[in-house]
């Protein structure tokens, strides 16, 4: 596949596949079945807004591969949730629970949408409609959902009441729910957690001391808000981070504590005391250690990719670099960790819930966290040892051990 900008996000991540199916010598064939998805749901879902009126939204559920193992990955609210960024998306979930070693395939779900127009009694009737629409292919055997952008543990207890009434109690059915329904302690933070993880043992690789790191998140939802949460906690200096409302920047370090309790006032970063506003595009150019994307896919594209100052770009969002950007970061020597790993640990963490909901058991908070940061590692180092072997990078490391793996399986079940 030719490298070119505005390339769509399925035949953008697809670019990755076929270069990592290049290294594994996958038949055209294979290669056939591995670039599309197994199954595309379009639903219509009609919502009664609380003024009367009746609004139609459009929705997805999008099944890419289960060769290892059910369906799994998210459900985005957002505009940007269309068709093919949904299919990006389910094909991104079948390489990273591959390279995390978790038994799972990929999908992703999603409604075109920005629920922040929305009332919590729209959004509810919303979920409610969408889950039903889409109940005769999800399951807790068959495909899992759990959040993505704009949904939570709120939404995933929707999802599992709606599911529940016609099929009885089923807490498996979705990850990421709330501790009272069975969601696992640790979920809600995994992702972050998981990126500052692979964050520290990249910056160990390079040689760099963690004293004095800086950090710019772009972002401040579950992903961002945790990582930044998560640094600041192990010392490193967090300088920037942003919202949808803009960017907030402080050279010496932002008391990331006390900014969630402004956010969680203001719903918004911007104004909080002691920084200055940029722009999101500031932050990403910002002269740092590190820069961790962490809100929507394409951020880091042509356009800005060679005015990156960051040594190290942790993933922390789905296809936050395009291709071209991937390959001019690489030239310049920036040492890029991919989405596929960088941010699984929320997809690990689910896989634990999961499995604490089929053995109607719960494990402690320490207990998670241990376990997540054992599988992020492992996983680390097979795709660094594999990278060092191969002279190539990291996300092209990932997607040929992920490759390989669902291969395999397929091989075995015996339709490739
Ligand atoms: N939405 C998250 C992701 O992109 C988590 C998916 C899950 O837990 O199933 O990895």
């Amino acid at each position: 596949m030719e490298l070119r900008e505005n390339m769509d996000p399925f035949d953008a991540v697809n670019y990755f596949f076929f270069r990592a199916a290049e290294i594994n010598k996958l038949s055209d064939a294979a290669m056939g079945v591995l670039s599309g998805t197994y199954r595309e749901l379009r639903v219509q879902i009609p919502v009664r807004r609380d003024n009367g009126d009746l609004h139609v939204f459009v929705g997805y559920r999008i099944q890419h591969n289960a060769a290892r193992g059910p369906y799994k990955g998210g459900i985005r609210y957002h505009p940007s949730a269309v068709l093919d960024e949904v299919r990006a998306l389910a094909s991104l979930m079948t390489w990273k629970t591959a390279i995390v070693d978790i038994p799972f395939g990929g999908a992703k779900g999603g409604i075109e949408v920005d629920p922040r127009q929305m009332s919590q009694s729209e959004i509810s009737q919303m979920t409610r409609r969408y889950t039903n629409q889409i109940s005769h292919i999800i399951g807790s055997h068959r495909d899992i959902p759990a959040p993505d952008v704009n949904t939570n543990a709120q939404t995933m207890a929707w999802m599992m009441d709606e599911y529940g009434k016609r099929h009885g109690h089923t807490p498996e059915i979705v990850t990421g729910k709330p501790i009272a329904l069975g969601g696992s302690y640790g979920r809600e933070a995994a992702t972050g957690r998981g990126c500052v993880i692979l964050m520290e043992n990249a910056l160990k690789e390079m040689g760099v001391a963690s004293d004095g790191v800086s950090v710019a998140i772009q972002g401040f939802g579950n992903v961002g808000s945790w990582a930044a949460s998560v640094a600041h906690a192990l010392g490193y200096k967090v300088v920037s981070v942003s919202d949808v409302n803009g960017a907030i920047y402080n050279g010496a370090g932002i008391d990331v504590q006390k900014l969630l309790g402004f956010h969680a006032e203001t719903d918004s970063v911007v104004g909080f005391p002691g920084t200055e506003k940029i722009t999101n595009s500031e932050l990403i150019e910002l002269d740092v250690d590190v820069l961790m994307p962490a809100a929507l896919g394409e951020v880091v594209t042509q356009a800005n990719a060679d005015r990156i100052r960051c040594k190290l770009l942790i993933e922390g969002a789905n296809h936050p670099v395009t291709p071209i950007a991937d390959k001019i970061l690489t030239d310049r020597g920036v040492k890029v960790v991919p989405d596929i790993l960088a941010n699984a640990g929320g997809v690990i963490v689910s896989y634990f819930e999961w499995t604490q909901n089929i053995q109607q058991f719960r494990w402690d908070e320490e207990d998670v966290n241990t376990r997540l940061a054992n599988r992020l590692n492992s996983a680390h180092l097979v795709v660094n040892d594999f990278a060092d072997a191969n002279n190539c990078t990291l996300r092209e490391a990932a997607f040929a051990l992920a490759v390989q793996r669902v291969t395999e399986a397929a091989h075995l079940r015996g339709y490739l």
